[in-house]
């Protein structure tokens, strides 16, 4: 485990950002670890062989690699590093190919070339586009070159299967380079994509919402109405729609001060979504005028509860700096019905609050 750490220290060096940039270097770093530990063993196996060419070819290689992964650490330049990654590949892959067999696949490792530019921000789709033909003419060129029947003397001397061990080696070294590739790009995309779904969310729900009391606001308001009138009253279900506005509220602010005012604003809002969670919904409609939606409820039934809830406002007593007032609401209500429509319904619940307050206020005119 402590080995596992280190090497996640190890490729992560740096480079602690969360922009794609910095995952692809830290791909890069991991994918020339995994290609320099492979290159390494080939060097060895080789110098076990007597080969002494080939030994130090791949020595050769392998520093390569080394330099790769070493420089990696000292610049965060993509292009600098993505070119030298390509040309690596592409030396390496060309005298392999060249001096190991065709049929040992280390082409293949230009293809991880391709891949990677693919991955990288800074570069646009043209320079990405003419980059991967390139790729593919090394490959084409590499094959042109080195394509024989001829299997290399050491692949020969080793065991005339070797070809296809080394290949086998090969090609799951690149499918596990591709996996690492798309688990990361993968991973930034989700990731990416569920911080757009949190901001969307966010954003949706802070435009619909009054900042001062929490409740919705008027225009998330009307969009919940129509969602309740296509879901259950326009098959049958009641529905009843209410106004209340407080009484007298400039003269709160006026007495009080305006902080008592929203004080005011914040434990009735409080007090309502309380009251109404099971019942339906609340809204803040305008300055100090609520708006109450009540699900599966009739005139008769609302009117019940909202005078409950009118007698508890009259009841509660408002502290603000240590000063003791109540104040009182009067409401209007009306029943939904399909031919009154919403806006109707609104309306005329509007003109019974105005009614309620010409009558004296502090009461629920249905
Ligand atoms: P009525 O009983 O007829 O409704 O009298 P009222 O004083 O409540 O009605 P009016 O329309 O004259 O005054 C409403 C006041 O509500 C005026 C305005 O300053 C205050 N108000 C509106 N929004 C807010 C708010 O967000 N905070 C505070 N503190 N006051 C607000
Ligand atoms: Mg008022
Ligand atoms: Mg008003």
């Amino acid at each position: 485990m402590e080995i596992i750490k280190r090497i996640r220290q190890f490729v992560s060096f740096d480079n602690a950002g969360e922009d794609v940039a910095n995952d692809l270097i830290t791909l890069m770093r991991i994918i020339s670890m995994i290609l320099g530990v492979w290159y390494s063993f080939l060097a060895v196996f080789c110098f076990v062989q007597s080969i002494v060419t080939f030994g130090i070819m791949f020595a050769v290689t392998a520093s390569f690699i080394i330099a790769h992964i070493a420089l990696t650490f000292y610049t965060d330049d993509n292009t600098f590093l993505l070119s030298l990654f390509g040309i690596i590949v592409a030396v390496s892959s060309f005298l392999f190919a060249r001096y190991v067999g065709w049929a040992c696949e280390f082409q293949i490792y230009v293809l991880l070339y391709t891949l990677l530019i693919w991955y990288d921000s800074q570069k646009n789709r043209r320079i990405k586009s003419i980059m991967s033909i390139v790729s593919v003419i090394v490959v084409v060129v590499t094959f042109a070159f080195c394509a024989t029947d001829n299997i290399s003397d050491m692949i020969i001397r080793m065991n005339t299967n070797s070809y296809a061990y080394i290949g086998a080696v090969n090609i799951a070294i690149f499918t596990l380079c591709m996996c690492l590739i798309a688990f990361s790009f993968s991973a930034q995309f989700l990731s990416t994509e569920h911080k757009l779904y949190q901001y969307n969310k966010k954003l949706k729900q802070m435009a619909g919402m009054d900042p001062l009391t929490q409740l919705l606001n008027r225009r998330a308001a009307t969009e919940e109405i129509n969602e309740i009138v296509d879901k259950y009253a326009a098959n049958g279900e009641s529905m009843s729609i209410a106004i209340g506005d407080i009484d007298f509220f400039k003269k709160v602010n006026d007495t009080y001060g305006h902080d008592a005012g929203d004080y005011v604003l914040k434990s009735l809002a409080m007090m309502f979504s309380d009251a109404m969670k099971n019942d339906g919904f609340v809204a803040r409609w305008g300055g100090e005028e609520f708006l109450f939606v009540f699900r599966s409820m009739n005139g008769d039934e609302a009117s019940v509860v909202l005078n409950q809830l009118r007698s508890r406002i009259e009841k509660t007593e408002m502290v603000f700096n240590s000063v003791v007032f109540n104040v009182t609401m009067t409401f209007g209500l009306d029943e939904f019905s399909l031919s009154h429509g919403v806006e109707g319904t609104i309306k005329s619940a509007d003109d019974k609050l105005y009614m309620g307050k010409e009558g004296g206020r502090n009461r629920v005119v249905f």
